[in-house]
């Protein structure tokens, strides 16, 4: 039995933001004062670095796992662990936003990583919108609505529910709006050009920065606006495709007392954030260990196959290899 083989448990990282509320708390998260927004919970990113949570690399970072330990995430490339996964409680309306692709982001962001992201709806108020995608045909026109205030003419707005899923591309203009608890899957990014922000205030009574010449330079004007996120992939013994990219792959794993559920870990790792339920028990060879709503978790190359028990709902991604 190899110890360093096993789970890898991470401590989330916290992050206020004008528009978050207190959920997290329900995950099970101690939170900062004010309103909080985001978890990250499997980040290695240098804004939030998560921590190791026990066993043999307890206390050093994803980051430093990756660099040190990379033997952990065998076949993975690049010099960074790619993958940032968050939950976010948005108690207020998200800016208006769009992030660039990789190309467009090495080039003006100092080497970055683009954002492709995507979202697994958590809970939603009843009668919730959220904005994906936009109606300008062109750069032109897309500047003309914005000089003209012509926001609802501009916004694709889209019904959601719990249990919704959304694919959101480089590109595509987005946000999440207020009453909304999300898990998002995205690449190791940070960079976001924001449209509009309501004009809203900061604490100290400043207006954030806008970036509508970067914001016009990446979006996709062709790209065709969805009018619902309701997944339609059946679920086949517990598991749920809900997307694949050439940067990520999700899916939704629900395990109940009576159905515990075994998935094979044949990728160079594998992420498991539990979203809903009471929790349970996740083993491989290398040992269990007991999780809660709001655990996440790491399973490295080479630790077998991963058996799921108790009551929860999962959702899971790995970066796809040839
Ligand atoms: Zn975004």
């Amino acid at each position: 039995m190899d110890a360093s083989k096993g789970l890898i448990v991470l401590k989330p990282v916290l992050h206020n933001n004008i528009w978050g509320g207190r959920r997290l708390a329900e995950f099970g998260y101690e939170l900062p004062d004010g309103p909080v927004g985001e978890c990250w919970g499997i980040s290695a990113h240098p804004h939030g670095d998560c921590t190791v949570d026990g066993g043999p690399f307890d206390g050093m970072t994803l980051s430093q796992l990756w660099s040190e330990h990379h033997g952990l995430f065998e076949g993975a490339t690049g010099d960074r662990f790619p993958l940032l996964v968050k939950i976010l409680d948005a108690a207020d309306d998200l800016s208006i936003q769009v992030h660039p692709d990789d190309e467009y982001a090495r080039e003006h962001e100092n080497g970055s990583l683009g954002k492709h992201e995507c979202w697994y709806v958590l809970d939603a108020h009843s009668h919730g919108h959220i904005i994906v995608g936009q109606h300008a045909k062109s750069r032109e026109d897309f500047s003309a609505m914005v000089r003209e205030n012509r926001w609802d003419d501009m916004e694709n707005f889209v019904p959601i529910e719990p249990g919704d899923f959304f694919d959101i591309k480089p590109g595509t203009v987005h946000a999440i709006l207020g009453g909304t608890l999300i898990l998002e899957t995205q690449q190791s990014s940070d960079v976001t050009y924001r449209v509009y922000d309501y004009n809203r205030r900061q604490p100290d009574g400043s207006l954030r920065e806008l970036h509508l010449q970067q914001a016009m330079d990446v979006i996709d004007y062709d790209a065709k606006a969805p009018e619902s996120g309701e997944v339609t992939n059946p679920e086949i013994d517990g598991i749920t495709q809900l997307m694949t990219c050439k940067y990520f792959s999700v899916f939704r794993v629900r395990v109940t007392k009576d159905h515990p559920v075994t998935l094979t870990q044949d990728h160079p790792f594998l992420n498991l954030s539990v979203v809903e339920g009471e929790g349970g028990t996740v083993s491989v060879a290398a040992g269990s260990r007991e999780v809660r709503l709001g655990s996440h978790l790491v399973a490295p190359c080479g630790c077998g196959d991963i058996t799921l028990e108790g009551d929860m709902t999962l959702i899971c991604s790995f970066v796809p290899t040839e």
